[in-house]
């Protein structure tokens, strides 16, 4: 069994047949209703910008609040590459605070600390689909005159008191469309901001720093050959094709959160007299878990099996499982280029060092969880 599957359907197969015999095969009209459709998905007031990854969105965020060499940018260790890897683009400098041992997220109690006269921006992780603590988060930001772009890869739908995790008040939250993600367009993102100002930038800087995109060009009523060129900006925007998956996979994508939030509750239910830490659950009644991922954890306290053995196992029944995440300072490039050594985010390392995640996805059948189920029990016996 697969660590992940996407969940594509006959409605996606037929929006991208019709776009590929439709002509317009780039940036258009379907990139234009999935941006709308999306931003009418996370609420009043928020504009959606399409671009061909989160790793582009979050580089045209950070670019649009005006991130620059020698800046200093706010972000956890425990995530992937790409939220940290944008800020270097600048010749700026991520900040490593650790996470919170419960959550995983950056914890905001250490925040504060971890703040100089060159910081300029926090990109808080909501790890696993799991909200970060955005209002502590958003009041230190507020007491430094400090820019906060979510990394929100992970949380769709995610809700934080009440509200969809892009419809804070926060400067963007870039979701992710990887083929592993809650909903795909294959490779794809979404820079969704409430801020006019950065909405326009990062349309310009998705498409070479042009200030109509080509779809524009072709329709309005300016003459078609007309453009100008503003910035040197990126090649960075989604394509009609990928906007045909999309559009349909946003329309599934509460269903999909129902028959995940499922798979959480049986595996939550069957695993917890097991020696296993389970992940963070809402305390606040109004907060839910998108369950992008499920990550268990080795009780160190009542097993002695280690992780790596743990995965051995479960492979060895055929159990696709993977761990999120290495902490990036135990990268070479990270470590090397900032002298981390393991023990500077102990806390990081020793999540790391213990989790799993296990398959939970939409494709999943009901013996397949039961599959998972049985070999998560069986490996401990
Ligand atoms: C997947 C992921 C990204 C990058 O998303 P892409 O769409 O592949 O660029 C960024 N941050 C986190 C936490 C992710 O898991």
């Amino acid at each position: 069994m697969p660590f992940a599957l996407p969940d594509i359907g006959e409605d996606e197969i037929n929006e991208v047949v019709h776009s590929l015999r439709s002509g317009w095969l780039t940036t258009g009209i379907k990139a234009r209703q999935f941006e709308k459709e999306f931003a009418e998905f996370i609420g009043p007031d928020v504009e959606a910008v399409a671009v061909n990854s989160a790793t582009a969105g979050l580089h045209l965020a950070l670019e649009a609040v005006g991130i620059s060499q020698g800046d200093e940018v706010i972000t956890t260790p425990y995530t992937f590459t790409a939220t940290a890897e944008v800020i270097r683009y600048f010749g700026a400098h991520p900040v490593f605070v650790d996470i919170d041992p419960n959550t995983y997220n950056l914890d905001p109690d250490k925040l504060e600390l971890a703040i100089t006269p060159k910081t300029k921006a926090i990109i808080p992780v909501h790890f696993g689909g799991y909200s970060c603590e955005m209002d502590k988060i958003m009041e230190i930001a507020r007491a430094y005159n400090l820019r906060i772009i979510e990394d929100a890869a992970h949380a769709l739908p995610t809700h934080y008191k009440g509200k969809l995790v892009g419809s804070l008040d926060t400067d963007a939250a870039v979701f992710s469309f990887y083929a592993t993600k809650t909903i795909t367009t294959g490779e794809g993102g979404m820079i969704v901001t409430k801020d006019r100002n950065i909405a326009a930038r990062c349309r310009t800087m998705r498409l070479h720093g042009i200030n109509r995109d080509v779809f524009d060009r072709y329709t309005s009523s300016r003459p078609a050959w007309y453009y100008e060129v503003v910035a040197p900006g990126y090649k960075y925007n989604l394509t009609d094709i990928a906007a045909s998956i999309g559009i349909h996979q946003l329309r599934k994508c509460m269903s999909f959160y129902e028959k995940r939030k499922d798979i959480a509750r049986i595996y939550n239910e069957e695993f917890k007299n097991l020696p296993l830490i389970l992940p963070p659950q809402p305390d606040d009644p109004d907060s839910t878990h998108s369950w992008h991922l499920y990550v268990v954890g080795m009780d160190q306290a009542s097993t002695s099996m280690s992780r790596n053995d743990f995965v051995q196992k479960l492979f060895d029944m055929g159990i696709g499982c993977s761990v999120h995440f290495i902490p990036l300072h135990l990268h070479p490039y990270w470590s090397s280029m900032y002298n981390y050594k393991p023990e500077d985010f102990p806390v990081a390392l020793s999540v790391y060092e213990r989790s799993v995640s296990l398959p939970i996805y939409t494709k999943m059948s009901d013996s397949d969880i039961a599959r998972v189920v049985d070999a998560v029990k069986a490996a401990f016996r």
